[in-house]
């Protein structure tokens, strides 16, 4: 991967930012999302955020590299503390975390998402927690994207504002993904579906205690509601 290839998971999230975005990437390692959307032209001007000082380093020296210091600043800074209100940035991209640390870094500074009309969110496990902030924080989830690549799957979500309201399916799974039902899709339930009935079966050989007995109830219950998401 390089700032002209991209992963196909990158390259998946560069499609939901739209033409003439002002872009706020969170988490940029090497900048390689930021500097792809610039050589494109989908982008002007952008921010590479980055804690970690090695990353940090990667995404400056990428952007110096690609003669892009003119489009792209490079921030170290914890999360969105990285946008300014002067940037103005409408489109943030968080890729490659766990979803409730992209929830945390939503949480940690909502003033640097007043002007942001665009959540571009792929987190690499726990999706449904990013549904239930979206909820809970005035954003509709307004398409998803599931792919597979190096034998991981990914989501892709991409939030709006506006009201949403999701059943608990929708929630866990995705309103999006369940209309597209894609082979991926069905691949990663189905996969879930065998994962929880291996844990069942192994609980129930385990002594029937109240705690076991609400687990039982709640893997039959995930199961049931992933498979008629299914059917
Ligand atoms: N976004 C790139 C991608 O999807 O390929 C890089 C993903 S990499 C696995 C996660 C990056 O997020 C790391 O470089 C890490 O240092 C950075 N990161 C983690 N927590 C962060 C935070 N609170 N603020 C900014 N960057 C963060």
């Amino acid at each position: 991967m390089n700032a002209q290839k991209l992963s196909k998971r990158l390259e998946m999230v560069a499609s939901f930012v739209p033409t003439g975005a002002v872009l706020a990437d969170i988490g940029s390692d090497h900048a390689y999302l930021p500097c792809y959307l610039v050589h494109k032209g989908i982008v002007s001007r952008a921010i590479a955020g980055e804690v970690v000082k090695g990353p940090y380093d990667s995404a400056v020296k990428q952007v110096r590299t690609e003669g892009l210091t003119e489009h792209i600043t490079v921030r170290l800074a914890n999360g969105l503390a990285a946008v300014q209100p002067e940037d103005v940035v409408n489109t943030v991209t968080i890729a490659g975390m766990g979803g409730p640390l992209i929830v945390s870094i939503l949480e940690k500074n909502p003033e640097s998402l007043a002007t942001v009309t665009r959540l571009i969110l792929q987190p690499n496990i726990h999706a449904k927690v990013i549904r239930e902030w979206a909820i809970a924080n005035g954003w509709a989830v307004s398409d998803e994207a599931i792919l597979e690549e190096d034998d991981k799957i990914y989501e892709i979500l991409v939030l709006q504002r506006g009201p949403e309201s999701l059943t608990e399916a929708e929630l866990l799974l995705g309103k999006h993904l369940i209309a597209q039902k894609s082979d991926v899709f069905v691949k990663k339930w189905t996969r879930e579906i065998a994962n929880w009935q291996r844990v069942l079966t192994s609980i129930e050989q385990a002594e029937a205690t109240a705690e076991i007995e609400a687990k039982r109830q709640e893997l039959q219950h995930l199961i049931k509601l992933v498979q008629e998401a299914l059917a």
